[in-house]
């Protein structure tokens, strides 16, 4: 009886409270890539490349021609809640990075071996930290190209328990592919580059057109039947994209992608629009695919649901709802190759 009431409540030590925090952020190779990638994206780099071997599991490496961090910044970035992205509650009220909150390469430093390269834009030496298990062991000057390259090495090796929920490399790094080109499609100003166990296996040529971004997702055959959604505006929300014909249906929803304020997003109520539209055209069991892009002030949706971030949540659904299904329902009118529905006989 004595020895229960021995139960002393402490506090976890920081690396412990990291390891735990990690989970939350860092679930398998592809949630490293998305959080390494969006950092490259908000530090203005116009060509990412992400290369990976098996799976992203023993080595993921990411390169940017970002803004680079300062010898001073560089160590700094790595520590919990620490971020250059927003300083106050107002600033979490309209959210204008893809990151904010400061965990990212807190989480992946603590269950992975990191190397940083990094250099800033018009400085002559830049810097390289080596971090195991979350703790640096090397920060020297170095030389290294403008902008920031992450490796990451033995993701979950000192956590196990982790590593055994991930699924076969070549799985895996169908993850971390899908991340890169949906980073593609959110960001054609930007070219991205996947390169998977020494072979390239993504490109996209950058330069702001998403056409050209959705040509290098989709690929040729799906591509041929995508016809272009103009941009359409409705109660101050602005959709555009590319959506397929009604009569080129897939028979399951993996190529539906939809982004919300250069965000790629799961959302079941921007489906249900898309899906409407296609209503009276389309067979039962069958999907319509493409890219549909929503574009909405940032005080109208909340992306602090979920750490991974790709849940939103609409102040307005019904006229986000509404905005999507006008401008799908309107692309598909404007298509003269939509086929008539034949009346039976
Ligand atoms: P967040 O993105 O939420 O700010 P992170 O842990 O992902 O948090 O990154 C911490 C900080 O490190 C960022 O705010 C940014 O200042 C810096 N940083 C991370 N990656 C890069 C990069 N590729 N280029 C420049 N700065 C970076
Ligand atoms: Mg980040």
């Amino acid at each position: 009886r004595r020895q229960r009431r021995m139960a002393v409540i402490h506090e976890l030590d920081s690396h412990m409270a990291d390891l735990i925090a990690a989970g939350e952020v860092v679930e398998r190779p592809s949630s490293v890539c998305k959080e390494l990638v969006e950092n490259a994206i908000d530090a203005g780099a116009t060509q990412i490349t992400v290369e990976l071997e098996h799976g992203g599991i023993s080595y993921l490496r990411i390169c940017d021609n970002g803004c680079g961090m300062s010898p001073e910044d560089a160590p700094v970035a790595f520590r919990r809640h620490a971020t250059s992205k927003i300083r106050t509650r107002e600033d979490l009220a309209a959210i204008g990075t893809l990151g904010f909150r400061g965990e990212a390469l807190a989480a992946i430093c603590a269950v992975s071996r990191v190397d940083l390269f990094t250099k800033q834009i018009g400085c002559v030496e830049g810097t390289h930290l080596s971090l195991e298990g979350g703790k640096i062991t090397a920060n020297e000057p170095a030389g290294c190209p403008e902008g920031t390259t992450f490796v990451i090495r033995d993701l979950f090796y000192n956590t196990p328990a982790r590593m055994k929920f991930l699924k076969k490399d070549f799985t895996e790094a169908g993850y971390v592919l899908s991340v890169v080109e949906h980073a593609a499609e959110s960001h054609p100003e930007i070219m991205f580059r996947c390169i998977r166990d020494g072979k390239d296996v993504f490109h996209s040529p950058g330069g702001g057109s998403l056409k050209n971004a959705v040509f290098s997702v989709f690929g040729k055959e799906l591509s041929k039947n995508l016809i272009e959604m103009p941009e359409h505006e409705l109660n101050g929300v602005k959709v555009w994209g590319y959506i397929s014909k009604p009569h080129a249906p897939r028979a399951n929803r993996t190529y539906q992608h939809f982004f919300v304020n250069g965000r790629f997003v799961k959302s079941k109520l921007i489906q249900a629009a898309m899906e409407e539209a296609y209503r009276n055209s389309m067979i039962t069991g069958k999907y319509p695919y493409g890219c549909v892009c929503v574009q909405l002030p940032l005080s109208q949706v909340d992306v602090n649901v979920h750490p991974a971030k790709t849940e939103v949540k609409f102040a307005q659904e019904k006229q986000v709802f509404s905005a999507v299904y006008a401008a799908c329902k309107n692309a598909l009118a404007g298509d003269d190759n939509v086929p008539e529905i034949q009346a039976k006989p």
